[in-house]
């Protein structure tokens, strides 16, 4: 089921003494979610993620704007009409039920036509637990089971009415590292199985760029930036994109654009033709760098850290914003690691160029 969001905006009026200011938690989305793709909303705490959830399935009324799936504009529908199915992160159970009891629960508060019998209802029940694979612990309470069991039966509840809609609003965040790396492989799978448009809410770059069709950067209530998460990393729209996306992150630098070259510190390190003069925030991805030994990037090193694959050189420049930046290259390029100064190629996609003011990207 495709969704559509037209000039969606909510806001909340200002409480309290002294902030009367309203929040504008959603401001004018506009975005397509395409049928059957799960689409990971991407952003700080506070910048309105569970807010644009909560408009998508109803438990809250848009300020202004319209909420569409396929052709149906549901923006007055009912929460329990719109079809949606979702999942929270504290997974919310019903802890004197049993795990078949809890999965049923949306079942049988269904009315009239959509009244399922009682056959057709443990048949629904065991097909969600079978595929989120907890179909072998029907008669434990959640209080018997790991947070990654919760959470899978929290999904298969979800599930369980065939919903038109996913959604999904920071579900792995209550997991330990290794739960939640393997509960979103399984999220991946389940939702390509069952090909249910999602949309999955996290603050985690990485959690996003690895699950996700496409992801959708957001930013106090606003949308920066959606696409295909490595078109995005490899593309930025302005800074804020670029810094948020990428582990380790992009090193920023204070650079001049003079004559069609890009100077750090008085050195020319790159040419940028078509960039008129001025001053310019410089990003450069740790992948961004390849060792040169007459490379124009002189940096001073700082130390070397070996892992497996790769190598970081941690190192010094006097246009850094930060005291050490960071470059990462294979293992096998490692030279000559001993000497204080290192110098450095730049790869020209990877390195990017922002306004000072305005942050956007100007290169
Ligand atoms: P996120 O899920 O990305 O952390 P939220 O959608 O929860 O962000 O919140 C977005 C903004 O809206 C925040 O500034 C938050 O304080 C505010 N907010 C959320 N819900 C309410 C509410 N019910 N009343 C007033 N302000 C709210
Ligand atoms: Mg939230």
């Amino acid at each position: 089921m495709k969704v559509t969001l037209q000039n969606l905006t909510k806001k909340f009026p200002g409480r309290g003494r002294k902030s009367r200011e309203e929040v504008i938690a959603v401001n004018d989305f506009n975005l397509e979610i395409p049928d059957g793709k799960l689409i990971g909303l991407l952003g700080p705490s506070g910048c309105g993620k569970s807010t644009a959830l909560n408009l998508l399935c109803g438990l809250l009324k848009p300020t202004n704007g319209r909420i569409f799936f396929g052709d149906d504009d549901v923006t007055d529908l009912e929460p329990e009409k719109r079809e949606v199915g979702m999942v929270f992160q504290n997974y919310a159970l019903y802890p004197h039920l049993t795990v078949m009891q809890n999965i049923l629960f949306p079942l049988q508060n269904l009315k009239g036509a959509d009244r399922l019998s009682k056959e057709e209802m443990q048949k629904r029940a065991f097909d969600v637990a079978r595929l989120v694979q907890i179909d072998g612990l029907m008669d434990r309470r959640p209080g018997e089971l790991s947070g990654g069991q919760q959470q899978r039966v929290a999904i298969a509840r979800a599930l369980v009415k065939m919903p038109r809609i996913l959604l999904m609003d920071e579900p792995l965040s209550n997991l330990d590292a290794r739960l939640r790396l393997q509960t979103r492989e399984e999220i991946r799978r389940i939702q390509k199985e069952t090909k249910i448009t999602t949309v999955f809410v996290t603050h985690d770059q990485e959690e996003a760029m690895s699950i996700s069709d496409e992801i959708v950067v957001m930013k106090d209530g606003v949308i920066q930036q959606a696409g295909k998460p490595q078109e995005v990393y490899d593309d930025p729209k302005n800074l804020f994109v670029a810094r948020f996306l990428g582990n380790p992150p992009i090193n920023l630098f204070q650079g001049t654009v003079k004559s069609g070259r890009l100077y750090l510190a008085d050195a020319p390190v790159l040419d940028t033709s078509g960039i008129p003069d001025q001053e310019v925030t410089v990003g450069i991805r740790p992948e961004g760098f390849s060792l040169s030994k007459d490379g124009h990037f002189v940096c001073g090193l700082d130390r070397v850290e070996v892992m497996g694959r790769d190598v970081s050189v941690i190192f010094r420049h006097s246009a850094s914003r930060e005291p050490a930046a960071r470059a990462i290259i294979s293992a096998e390029s490692q030279t000559d690691l001993t000497s204080s100064e290192v110098r450095f190629d730049l790869k020209p996609g990877k390195v990017f160029l922002f306004h000072n003011e305005t942050e956007e990207r100007i290169g």
